[in-house]
């Protein structure tokens, strides 16, 4: 029902919650993300200019009446393109979607004297609508005057969750980078081991559907995003090769044919789960019997 009255709600616009607020810019807003954030503005009724790579040249006017500007350029650029904004209107709101935060924001910091604002969107562009999705937001400086924007994605039906933007990037070091590494491994094993996609589909358990669908729908993707996320800081390479030398260890304990090892170390980590085990096997449970319901091949 929620996700109906949002999808019903994006047709006929939102309400503007900053009517005064002057122009907004949104660099890279010809991309994925920085479309659909165009799309969710313009439906609330402010007035969006794009700039996009050729734009450079007409910038400062587009700046000159912003109130907002919005930066959604391929991670690697992020801070070249901040550095860059030299001339925004004192009270105009800077903010970022970048899949990273903390360097994004010292540069935004460095960039500009006024409100700043880091956030990032847990989705990707293939949402249909903002209904319970989450945006992470990192405050800059200028908490009051950006406010209205936080208002404003709440309408679209956004949960905005605060977080530090170091503890955020700790975070997305399991949530985002170990999390695509060990997909992207386990499709590069798939492919060098080259079973019968369609065999594997049929015999499937809808786990595993399910496991497969996670997998392959990241190689329908873009690369150069999942490697900007997994190389945006050399904690999450140790991470991934911690993970690796655990991976080593558990194939070594099954090479000893220690059936007790694998028990209690399967023990260990159900205890340190705790109750979140019985709660995701309930939450998942759902999604599986969905999984199966919804199959398409
Ligand atoms: P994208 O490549 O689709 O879009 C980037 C846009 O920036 C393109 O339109 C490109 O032409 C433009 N651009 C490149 N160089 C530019 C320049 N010098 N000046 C102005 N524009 C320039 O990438 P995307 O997936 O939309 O990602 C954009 C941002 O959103 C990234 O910071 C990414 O971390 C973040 N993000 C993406 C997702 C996702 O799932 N796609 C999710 C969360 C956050």
């Amino acid at each position: 029902v929620m996700r109906e009255s949002y999808a019903s709600e994006k047709d006929s616009g939102f309400k503007t919650v900053k009517p005064d607020l002057g122009r907004i810019v949104v660099i890279g807003g010809a991309g994925k993300l920085g479309m659909l954030f165009v799309r969710m503005f313009r439906l609330s009724g402010y007035q969006v200019d794009i700039l996009e790579q050729g734009d450079w040249d007409n910038a400062d006017a587009l700046f000159a009446n912003a109130g907002l500007v919005v930066v959604s350029v391929p991670i690697n650029l992020t801070e070249t393109i901040i550095a860059k904004l030299g001339c925004l209107p004192k009270d105009c709101v800077l903010a970022d979607i970048t899949s990273i935060k903390s360097k994004p924001l010292q540069a935004m910091l460095n960039a500009h004297q006024g409100p700043v604002v880091g956030l990032h969107p847990m989705f990707g562009p293939d949402v249909g609508n903002l209904a319970k999705q989450v945006i992470v937001c990192c405050d800059g400086r200028g908490k009051e005057q950006y406010q209205w924007l936080l208002a404003q994605m709440q309408i679209w039906g956004a949960r905005i969750y605060h977080v530090d933007a170091k503890q955020h990037d700790e975070a997305m070091t399991l949530i985002q980078a170990l999390r695509h590494f060990t997909t992207f491994v386990y499709g590069a094993h798939l492919a060098e081991e080259n079973p019968d996609i369609q065999q594997l589909l049929d015999l499937s358990s809808p786990i595993y559907r399910l496991e497969l669908a996670m997998v392959g729908r990241l190689f329908a993707q873009d690369p150069t995003l999942y490697a900007d996320i997994i190389l945006a800081s050399d904690n999450n390479v140790a991470m991934i090769r911690r993970y690796a030398e655990r991976f080593m260890q558990a194939a070594e304990m099954l090479e000893r044919n220690d059936k007790d090892g694998f028990i209690r170390s399967f023990e260990m980590v159900s205890d340190w789960f705790g109750d979140y085990s019985t709660q995701f096997l309930q939450e998942s449970r759902n999604l599986l019997l969905q999984a199966n319901d919804n199959r398409q091949f």
